[in-house]
């Protein structure tokens, strides 16, 4: 592994240590050294139900054995035509059409090519440029990374070569203050000033992820969404760290009643099993994208539809639509909100936020990523912190003595730093 494997943003030459898998069951990951670890990480947001779980385990098993992949292109399945049912059921108003795509990164990919393809198609080939808030986080291809964060994103990096789009002010009211006019007023100029040029809004609805685990007003959200009417601009929520319950709410954007014009969904939207990703749009944008030449939009994946990934994925959503998850993901934000204030107290921490099943714990300073991991290790916890975010988003059906331990372990481990 340390000689030839590359993990996620990690040096070849002088990586971070990396502790070896031997099974995962519920909100627990067993490692090979005979270690139990208490999961706070969801595997990036994506196992929501736990490991293991014995549905989703049926649904694999089952599809395994009729079959694995064929062609999407002039073949369709019972699993993916349920699963699409079943998402649009599920899915803010308006959503009717689904585009499946491999990972969240391609299904941002075919959000943006969308969004492009329905404004050339509308003789407005003008249109051509995306608005963002800064701090965003979209993915790792490179139209995704246009549109993230321009200084923690790695812009600097590949500035010759990325699509130059216009970044708006991170929104800075917090979803539980009172909501200050002054955070809406620039992407209001730059509407005003650009929307001949602005093909879409894409934005993380209420909580931006990876570009810094922040939480804002939901009424940032309405008056962005008022901001596309009035000007001619699709809205693009990425809901693929949000979706299916993460933050209280089914998807973010219901926390500010809107529903977008195309929508990207994935991590778990197969319970965690394998990667799968969707972009959902209105009949609108779907009619304007296949008006005129060439008529078809312009994607298809090889693996597009993967019968396996959806007959997981149907059966996730089938969980959630047991609607198991509001209850315990309740449970795990008022734990969050009474123990995690705690680290307050603690000379390294600069802030704590808590909203649904997502806490985060922010230091003044970058952490000591291999250290604080050996720490939590130690503990019997699995936290992967970045940069100046210590967060944990564990699988909903965590226990409340496991959700007990993680905190400590955060507390414990800032309280050394
Ligand atoms: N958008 C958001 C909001 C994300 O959090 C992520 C993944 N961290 C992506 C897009 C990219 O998804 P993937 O890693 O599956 O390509």
């Amino acid at each position: 592994d340390k000689r030839h494997i590359w993990h996620p943003y990690t040096s070849a030459v002088n990586p971070l240590p990396c502790y070896e898998v031997a099974g995962a069951s519920g909100a627990k990951i067993h490692l090979a050294s005979g270690e139990t670890l208490i999961d706070g990480m969801s595997s990036w947001w994506a196992a929501i139900h736990g490991y293991n779980h014995p549905d989703l385990n049926a649904a694999a098993h089952a599809q395994v054995d009729k079959f694995s992949h064929v062609m999407f292109g002039g073949l369709t399945h019972e699993p993916a035509v349920n699963l699409c049912r079943q998402l649009l059921n599920m899915a803010p108003a308006g959503m009717e059409r689904v585009f499946l795509a491999d990972s969240g990164s391609v299904s941002v990919e075919v959000a943006l090519k969308m969004a492009l393809q329905y404004w050339a198609c509308q003789g407005r080939a003008d249109k051509h440029k995306v608005i963002t808030p800064r701090n965003g986080y979209h993915g790792d291809t490179f139209a995704a990374m246009s549109v993230c964060d321009p200084v923690n994103g790695m812009h600097s990096l590949f500035s010759n070569v990325l699509t130059p789009q216009l970044f708006a002010p991170a929104p800075q009211t917090r979803y539980e203050q009172t909501f200050s006019e002054d955070d809406i007023l620039p992407l209001e100029e730059l509407f005003e000033a650009h929307h001949n040029e602005l093909a879409a809004f894409i934005i993380e609805p209420i909580v931006q992820g990876a570009g810094g685990m922040r939480i804002y007003h939901p009424e940032y959200l309405r008056r962005a969404r008022q901001l596309c009417d009035q000007y001619d601009v699709l809205l693009i929520c990425d809901e693929i760290a949000t979706g299916f319950g993460r933050t209280g709410k089914l998807f973010g954007c219901e926390h500010a009643g809107i529903s977008p014009d195309i929508m990207c969904v994935g991590k778990a939207l197969t319970g965690g099993y394998m990667t799968l990703a969707a972009t959902l749009c209105t009949e609108d944008v779907a009619l304007g994208v296949c008006q005129g030449q060439p008529g078809v939009f312009m994607h298809g994946p090889t693996y597009m539809g993967n019968p396996l990934a959806c007959a997981v994925a149907s059966a996730s959503l089938t969980l959630i639509g047991q609607n198991h998850w509001q209850k315990q993901v309740a449970d795990i934000e008022s734990q969050l909100k009474q123990t995690l204030p705690a680290c307050l107290s603690l000379p390294a921490v600069k802030d704590v936020r808590v909203l649904g099943a997502i806490g985060v714990v922010e230091t003044h300073h970058p952490v000591d990523v291999a250290r604080l991991q050996r720490h939590f290790v130690k503990a019997g916890v699995w936290v992967r912190p970045f940069n100046k975010l210590v967060y944990i988003m564990p699988p909903y059906i965590i226990s409340g003595d496991e959700l007990n331990q993680l905190t400590e372990a955060i507390y414990m481990a800032l309280s050394k730093n």
